[in-house]
């Protein structure tokens, strides 16, 4: 006991001091967490199907950190409920299941913090942007990294400032395609588990293999390839002779060796650990219940995320690269225009977004600029009024209000602060308390119009020169995704950020602008 206590390594510090469900720390049904469990780089990435350990591994990360190196650690949770539930459900047991814990164990037990030796553990929320500011660390562990607001992350990552550990843990299961911890995975150097056929020697990654044979939408999903054998006791096996694969004695390999973060990706197929509501369904076998739920779902999104612990994009996407680039034309970034309307997006400075409308309803843009400082009053704004003949202009409202407001009061009538609402329907224009007019809008509803728009080829942009290329980049950096509540089976449509977007907010409030100035014309025309 006291040497594996003392041999410094996670792994024999799990085997003394961890438990699994009360019994003794194993890996058994779980082998391929033993690579994790052998790791030592300072930043580690885990893209994850759901429950196969990675939570558990984070604990034994947090407070194998606090008693070897008394360090800080901060364990992130997207909200503070999730913090409360986990430090009390599942932090709590894991130290009083240990005797040797439980002594190390000092004065403060609070749900967000808990000293041990010479280190602590937080465990902290990443709603509030201030509760974030407040500690420096060590160490900081991301626990459903994809449920996160990714300027928040950006913000906790400064938390380790001069560490000189500098140890980071991303563990989540994965949404979108190049979002979230696929993004993080994307940069590491890409772990797979492997099986290898004791029959015909062949390697297999079975995430791979599933991608191949059943990654279209279109797949009827009657089959997995690479499962066989009587209906509940289906196994795993090799397309190439038949012969059956064990997960038990599968291997790591890197798809990009030497990179500086450790990625793993792990799907379901690697684990034989069958739960007790898999066994009611009456599956006998791990293959036979994911082949089971394979069938049995409706939407394939969730198999995906959950099961295979891969990414999923589902239906149409946002606007491409490809696309905006088709709709480029023949005309320089303009210093001026007549009849324009103007879209301000807040944070990082200003990103500003001007229209100009054709006779033939046509919209282009004919001007696109980040201004990164900005005053009180947002001055900066004022000549483009002018220069451009700016009939219409939406700003986003936050965070600055204050300013966004002092701008539309010296325009009067023409300036609209914009906020996103949960509700349905179309944009509403009306007044705040202080007679500022506002323009409340769906999120998801504002971005289909704007989509829209481009994919009616209605819309034009400027030759690709200064500020364009970043201007086109930014508007694909806006997804469109299809969330499946996993309980209720209801769907609905979210535009999901994969990257800096602000000029894609600009542009979509250029439309709200414009989509103004036209109800006002025909509400004239009717009148006249
Ligand atoms: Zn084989």
């Amino acid at each position: 006991m006291s040497y594996l206590r003392d041999s410094g390594r996670l792994i024999d510090f799990a085997v003394a001091h961890r438990t699994i469900s009360g019994g003794p720390f194993d890996f058994e049904g779980h082998e391929y967490l033993k690579g994790l469990y052998l790791e030592e780089e300072p930043v580690v990435v885990v893209r994850k199907a759901a429950q196969m350990g990675a939570s558990e591994y984070g604990i034994t990360r947090a407070l194998f950190f606090a008693v070897r190196y008394g360090g800080r650690v901060i364990y992130y949770f997207p909200t503070d409920h999730d913090v409360t539930e986990f430090s009390q459900d599942r932090f709590r047991p894991a130290l009083k299941d240990s005797p040797y814990l439980s002594a190390l164990m000092r004065d403060t037990d609070t749900t967000g913090l808990k000293k041990i030796g010479r280190g602590s553990i937080y465990f902290r929320g990443t709603t509030s942007r201030t509760r974030m500011k407040s500690v420096p660390a060590d160490f900081l562990i991301f626990d459903e990294v994809d449920e996160m607001i990714p300027e928040n992350l950006e913000l906790a990552r400064k938390r380790l400032g001069h560490s000189a550990f500098g140890h980071e843990l991303y563990l989540s299961t994965p949404t979108l395609p190049g979002y979230g911890i696929d993004q993080i995975y994307e940069e590491s150097d890409q772990r797979h588990y492997l099986l290898r056929c004791p029959g015909c020697s062949r390697w297999h990654c079975l995430e791979d293999e599933f991608l191949q044979a059943h990654g279209s939408p279109r797949d009827v999903r009657e089959e997995i390839v690479f499962v066989k054998g009587r209906p509940g006791y289906e196994t795993l096996i090799c397309t190439r002779c038949g012969h059956a694969l064990d997960p038990g004695t599968g291997a790591w390999a890197a798809r990009h060796p030497g990179r500086r973060s450790h990625g793993y990706s792990i799907s379901k197929f690697a684990s034989t650990a069958l739960s007790a509501k898999e066994r009611a369904l009456g599956a006998h076998t791990k293959p036979a219940a994911l082949l089971a739920q394979w069938k049995r779902t409706r939407f394939p999104a969730e198999f995906f995320n959950s099961e295979l612990g891969l990414p999923y994009l589902a239906a149409e996407g946002g606007l491409s690269e490809h696309e905006l680039l088709g709709l480029v034309g023949d005309y320089p970034l303009m210093a001026s225009g007549r009849g324009c309307v103007m879209g301000v997006d807040q944070g990082s400075g200003l990103h500003i977004v001007i229209k100009e409308p054709t006779d033939d309803d046509y919209l282009l843009t004919v001007y696109v600029h980040h201004e990164p400082l900005t005053d009180e009053r947002f001055t900066y704004l004022d000549h483009l009024m002018g220069d451009f003949d700016v009939r219409a202009c939406v700003i986003d409202a936050l965070p600055n209000t204050h300013a966004a407001r002092a701008f539309a009061r010296r325009f009067s009538g023409r300036v609209y602060l914009s906020y996103y609402n949960a509700g349905k329907g179309r944009a509403a224009f009306s007044f705040d308390p202080e007679n500022t007019p506002v323009v409340s809008v769906n999120r998801t509803e504002a971005f289909d119009a704007w989509r829209d728009g481009y994919k009616q080829g209605l819309r034009r942009i400027p030759r690709v020169e200064g500020p364009v290329g970043e201007y086109v980049r930014q508007m694909t950096n806006i997804l469109r995704a299809v969330r499946e509540d996993p309980t209720t089976g209801a769907k609905r449509a979210v535009w999901i950020k994969r990257g800096p977007d602000h000029y894609a907010h600009a542009d979509s409030y250029a439309e709200l602008a414009h989509k103004r100035t036209r109800t006002r014309y025909a509400t004239a025309t009717i009148l006249g």
